[in-house]
């Protein structure tokens, strides 16, 4: 009788493109997992939790049905089944957040007691966290530099896929994959996400995907022409896709870099949006604290508001009801659809923080309750990025002019309109704050903790 491996999925839900996948399938029969830990879900709003949902049934689609679902503590599940098949490798994609980190050790402990082991795998990114490097070892901390080592080496490996390229047709790596089974949980109840969302899973994943890359004037080639334009909301929405790995980023460089080389302005463009995602998993699993706290932690002294005016101004926030009309846009994007533009999500993100004087991770908070793609190292470092309190790249003092970055990035109000339906008449609120007074308010407050004149 063949060995059995457990093969535990977590955000790797796919079965194409998979090492880890294809390791186990080397060693003999391959029993599919996930375990709904109540950790995760109690993080996972709505939204995210009816997408993992729907991924979970696509999965188990795509394992011929086989695939064991079990709900508790993946410590102490993990372990139990492994004995319980016989398994002696556990094998899985790498998981390099900081709650994975801790929860993944604490199994490989428990499995080894009890001689068997886990077993890792790749990851959920292009590169490794940790594996971009300065010379002398330090990690990278502004992007420019790790985006240029990010490509270099990318470009070195011919951004293969990694391990084998499997199509999800039942075999891997040429070898037909033998799914084996045990009794398993139903898959967590799907909870009404209060919003449309996007097809789930590996094939609609991989449909999006091909759409894209040969869109004429929407998709990849000229993502570079119309991706801060929000009205034409023609960015890839992989997003959610990548959330869960359904699809994994080396599968996008790959058919980018068809043989020659990664060419053109817009594939270009959208593989550094790709290093970006990168660039923030790997400062989180160098600096882990940085979830919630400043990455910069001499701004640990700003002055915020968090009273109970606070809370009031907050909750317009939330409501999209500010007056500021590309900013309630967006935040009523984000309630009707779990997703919103980036350039929005920038713009909000700024408002919230510099208008406001709120603290960011009320808004990273908010956004992880509505995003379908809600992802701790993009958003909370996407946040920190507008907060000014994290890498470098918009310093404090560059405030974002919302009536501006309205006029520039949605001049004909299309998007506006779209999302605002009030816009037009006389129930849409006046401007909640005067911009050039809370510019001026959050530059003194900056003064107070950079001494910047
Ligand atoms: C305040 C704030 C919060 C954010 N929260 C999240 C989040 O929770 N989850 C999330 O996946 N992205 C987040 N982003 C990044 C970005 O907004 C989304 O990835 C993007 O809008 C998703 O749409 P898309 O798939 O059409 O992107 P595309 O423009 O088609 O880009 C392709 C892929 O590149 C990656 N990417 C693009 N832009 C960024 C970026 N700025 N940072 C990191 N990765 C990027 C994403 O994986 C995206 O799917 C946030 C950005 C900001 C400013």
């Amino acid at each position: 009788m063949a060995a059995v491996s457990v093969m535990w999925f977590r955000r790797d839900l796919r079965v194409g493109d998979h090492p880890a996948l294809a390791a186990a399938v080397e060693a003999g029969d391959v029993l599919p997992l996930f375990v709904v830990d109540p950790v995760l879900m109690e993080r996972s709003g709505a939204p995210r939790a009816a997408h993992l949902h729907d991924c979970l049934l696509a999965l188990r689609e795509s394992t011929d049905g086989h695939l064991v679902v079990r709900h508790g503590d993946p410590t102490e599940i993990v372990p139990a089944l492994a004995a319980e098949t016989g398994a002696e490798t556990v094998f899985v994609t790498r998981d390099h957040g900081p709650y994975g980190r801790r929860r993944d050790a604490e199994v490989a402990d428990r499995l080894r007691s009890d001689d068997r082991k886990l077993r890792g795998v790749g990851c959920n990114y292009a590169l490794e966290p940790g594996s971009v490097r300065k010379r002398d070892g330090d990690p990278y901390a502004v992007f420019t530099p790790f985006s240029r080592v990010w490509f270099d080496v990318l470009a070195g490996e011919s951004y293969s896929v990694p391990g084998d390229v499997t199509a999800a047709d039942g075999t891997c790596d040429g070898r037909p994959i033998a799914w084996t089974t045990v009794d398993g949980d139903d898959p967590p109840g799907r909870p009404d996400p209060g919003c449309e969302l996007p097809p789930a899973g590996e094939a609609a994943a991989l449909e999006r995907w091909r759409e894209y890359l040969v869109a004429d004037g929407r998709g990849v080639r000229d993502y570079d022409q119309h991706r801060d334009d929000p009205a034409a909301d023609a960015t890839s929405h992989l997003s959610p896709h990548l959330k869960w790995g359904a699809i994994h980023p080396r599968r996008l460089l790959s058919d980018l870099h068809a043989g020659n080389g990664i060419r053109g302005d817009g594939p270009r463009t959208f593989a550094s949006e790709l290093a970006w995602r990168d660039f923030y998993a790997d400062v989180l699993f160098q600096r882990p604290a940085t979830a919630w706290s400043n990455l910069n932690p001499k701004m640990d002294t700003m002055r915020l508001d968090r009273d109970d005016a606070a809370r009031e101004l907050f909750q317009q926030w939330c409501d999209g009801r500010t007056g500021f009309p590309i900013v309630d846009a967006g935040m009523r994007q984000l309630l009707a659809t779990g997703w919103m533009h980036n350039r929005v999500r920038m713009i909000v993100a700024s408002f919230l923080v510099k208008d406001l004087h709120l603290p960011w991770q009320w808004g990273a908070r908010h956004f992880l309750d509505h995003l379908v793609d809600g992802d701790l190292a993009s958003n909370n470092h996407g946040w920190q990025w507008a907060a000014g309190t994290g890498t470098d790249a918009a310093p404090y003092f560059r405030v974002f002019n919302p009536t501006r970055q309205f006029e520039r990035y949605d001049p004909d109000g299309d998007y506006v309109r779209r999302w605002v339906d009030d816009f037009d008449t006389d129930r849409y609120p006046d401007p909640m704050v005067d911009h050039a007074a809370e510019r001026d308010e959050a530059l003194a407050r900056y003064k107070e903790v950079s001494g910047r004149s």
